[in-house]
């Protein structure tokens, strides 16, 4: 994730991804595992002493072996336990396999993940075992195309969708536009709730800004929380719920047994929202 700003040529020994012209983060390569690019993105992952497996789409830092849970926690779990009976789900982006691999510990009938980039689910698939195994489960369909043209062609209505995108540049810049959005809100059912992760509360707070109000326009419920996430720009990081019908802190199920970091105080804290960031939404 990145302000935007394209990275500076990284050697093979370290890896930066930059968040303004003069910061950002770096990781030492212990060892490069993989590096293509696919028609959309360059693709790689090395491996980082400290972070293990880190997955990086045109340099910019996806997931990491040591830090995932924050991420994939609190991208599924908010709409998980706040929806009555969550069955059918929908994820857009998300071919790492984190965010699926959460909304599988749940009793639901059917996810589907739609994809546009049939090499990162290879990848994941790879160096990422522990992420990829909810790619073949049985209740899982994936999709290898752009969610820009799978939601128009779309009739199937789905409890939860949750938008799991890169930054908004090139094939994901439209998963960040209003018009997707409200393509997302027809094919929600009734009770139906859209989360989509909404970049650095510090480095994007103009863009939160911006999204805020056009989603005031499509949505009754338009709620950001945050979460940490050691390695994405700033350290924590902005999720948007967004309902008709429910409110994020009418809590209705409780999450399973053995996450890493989401529990319901955590819930319930995440929507409590610091003040540079609340003036931002007013
Ligand atoms: N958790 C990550 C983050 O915020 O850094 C996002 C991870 S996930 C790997 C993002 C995925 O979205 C990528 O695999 C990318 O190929 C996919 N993607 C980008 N644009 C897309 C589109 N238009 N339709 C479907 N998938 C898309």
């Amino acid at each position: 994730m990145t302000t935007g700003k394209k990275n500076r040529k990284a050697d093979l020994s370290e890896r930066k991804e930059y968040h303004t012209e003069s910061s950002g983060v770096f990781f030492k390569t212990k060892k490069l595992l993989y590096r293509q690019s696919s028609p959309y993105q360059n693709i790689e992952v090395i491996n980082n002493e400290y972070f293990g497996r880190v997955l990086l789409l045109d340099d910019l830092v996806q997931t990491t072996e040591r830090d995932e849970f924050f991420y994939h926690e609190m991208l599924a779990f908010p709409a998980l336990v706040t929806h009555s009976s969550p069955q059918d789900i929908l994820v857009i982006g998300g071919g790492d396999g984190g965010v699926l691999k959460e909304i599988l510990r749940n009793p639901v009938r059917y996810a589907c993940l739609v994809e546009i980039d049939s090499q990162v689910i290879e990848v994941s698939r790879k160096y990422f075992p522990w992420l990829s195994p909810s790619l073949k489960d049985e209740r899982a369909e994936l999709v290898i195309a752009d969610g820009r043209e799978f939601i128009e062609g779309i009739e199937k209505k789905f409890d939860i969708v949750f938008v799991d995108s890169s930054d908004p540049v090139g094939p994901s810049a439209y998963l960040h536009e209003e018009e997707f959005f409200l393509k997302l809100k027809k094919c929600l059912k009734p009770e139906g709730i859209v989360v989509a992760q909404a970049g650095s509360p510090f480095y994007h707070l103009e863009s939160i800004k911006e999204k805020n109000s056009y989603l005031k326009k499509l949505f009754k419920v338009v709620c950001f929380y945050i979460s940490p996430v050691p390695t994405y720009p700033g350290g924590s990081w902005c999720y948007v719920f967004l309902s008709d019908e429910v409110q994020p802190l009418d809590i209705k199920r409780d999450p399973p047994a053995g996450l890493n970091y989401f529990n319901l105080d955590i819930h319930r804290a995440a929507f409590s929202l610091p003040n540079f960031l609340k003036e931002k939404l007013d």
